[in-house]
C-alpha cells in the first residue's frame, strides 16, 4: 500500500514516527503551515518556521525515504493577532519556491472579521501564484463555518476545483462536495472523525476527489491513521484500486496542480547545512 499523507505537521513529530510511517507505506507528505500552540509575536517568527519547512524538515523526512512538501500561509487562528498579520506581505517570497505545493492552511477558526480578511487575501495569493489552496474548516459551529467558507471561495478568483476543504465530517461533506471542491477528512484517534466513520463516509460520498489525512501534530494524534483507513477500507470491501485512489492518486492529483510535486527527490545521507539527524555519530 503506497500512502501520501496530504496534511501532517511533522515539525511536531519524532524520527520514530518517520520510521513507523515509512514501514506502514507512507512515501510522501505535505506539511501545511499552522499554529504551534505557543502564540508567535512577530512575522520574523513565521519566516524561520517557513524556512524550516523548506529546509530541515524535508531533509529529515528524506532520511526515512519520505518525500516532504509544504503549504505556506498565515494560519486562521493567528490571523486574529495584529502582530502576526503583516506576514501576509512576505508570503510571495515563499510561494515561488520549489517545495511549496499549496497555500495553506487558511480558512476559519473562530469565524471573525480578521479571519475573513486573511482568508480572502490568501485565496487571491493562491490564484496569483498558480497554486491550489488547503482550507481548514472550523471545528466549532461546523456547518455555518463550512457555508461561510464556500461563500468566500465563490467570491474569490480561485476556482473550487483548486480548493481542498479539510476537516470535514458527515455534517459538512455533502455541501462541500456540491461546491465542486476537493474533500479532505482528518482521521483522529479518539475524537472527531475516526477510522470506522471514515470508511462509512467513503461509502456515502465515494472516492472521487476525496483525500484522507492524519493531521497529526503536537496534540493527541496518530501519524499512522492513513494506513489504518486503508486497511479498514479493504476489510469493508473496497478494492485495492480504490484504496490507492484515496491514499495516493487523489493527493498526487490535487497537489500536482502546483506543477511542483517531485516524488523522487529523497536524498538520504546528505547533511543539511552541516547537520545530520545522527547528531555527530557519522
Ligand atoms: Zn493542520
Amino acid at each position: 500500500m503506497r500512502i501520501f499523507d496530504p496534511h501532517i505537521h511533522m515539525t511536531s513529530r519524532t524520527t520514530d514516527d518517520y520510521e513507523a510511517m515509512r514501514a506502514a507505506g507512507v512515501r510522501a507528505v505535505v506539511e501545511p503551515s499552522f499554529w504551534l500552540g505557543q502564540p508567535r509575536t512577530s512575522p520574523a517568527s513565521f519566516l524561520d518556521y517557513f524556512d524550516s519547512l523548506l529546509g530541515w524538515e524535508p531533509h529529515r523526512a528524506a532520511q526515512y525515504g519520505i518525500t516532504h512538501h509544504c503549504a505556506i500561509a498565515l494560519n486562521p487562528k493567528e490571523a486574529n493577532d495584529p502582530r502576526c498579520v503583516p506576514v501576509i506581505d512576505e508570503l510571495s517570497h515563499y510561494l515561488v519556491k520549489d517545495h511549496v505545493v499549496a497555500v495553506g492552511e487558511i480558512g476559519y477558526d473562530s469565524q471573525t472579521p480578521a479571519e475573513d480578511t486573511a482568508f480572502a487575501a490568501q485565496l487571491q495569493l493562491a490564484h496569483d501564484h498558480g497554486l491550489p489552496a488547503l482550507v481548514h474548516t472550523p471545528h466549532r459551529d461546523k456547518l455555518n463555518g463550512l457555508r461561510r467558507t464556500i461563500d468566500v471561495v465563490r467570491e474569490s478568483a480561485l476556482p473550487p476545483e483548486r480548493v481542498l476543504l479539510d476537516h470535514l465530517n458527515e455534517t459538512t461533506a455533502k455541501e462541500a462536495k456540491d461546491s465542486g471542491a476537493w474533500l479532505g477528512f482528518s482521521v483522529y484517534p479518539d475524537t472527531k472523525m475516526d477510522v470506522d466513520r471514515m470508511v462509512a463516509a467513503l461509502k456515502d460520498f465515494g472516492t472521487e476527489r476525496v483525500v484522507v489525512n492524519s493531521a497529526a501534530d503536537w496534540g493527541r494524534s496518530d501519524p499512522l491513521t492513513t494506513r489504518k483507513v486503508g486497511d479498514a477500507m479493504l476489510r469493508a470491501g473496497f478494492g485495492e484500486d480504490e484504496v490507492d485512489q484515496v491514499l495516493w492518486r487523489n493527493p498526487v492529483a490535487f497537489y500536482g496542480m502546483s506543477g511542483r510535486l517531485g516524488l523522487d527527490r529523497g536524498r538520504p545521507d546528505t547533511p543539511y547545512e552541516g547537520n545530520s539527524i545522527l547528531r555527530g555519530e557519522e
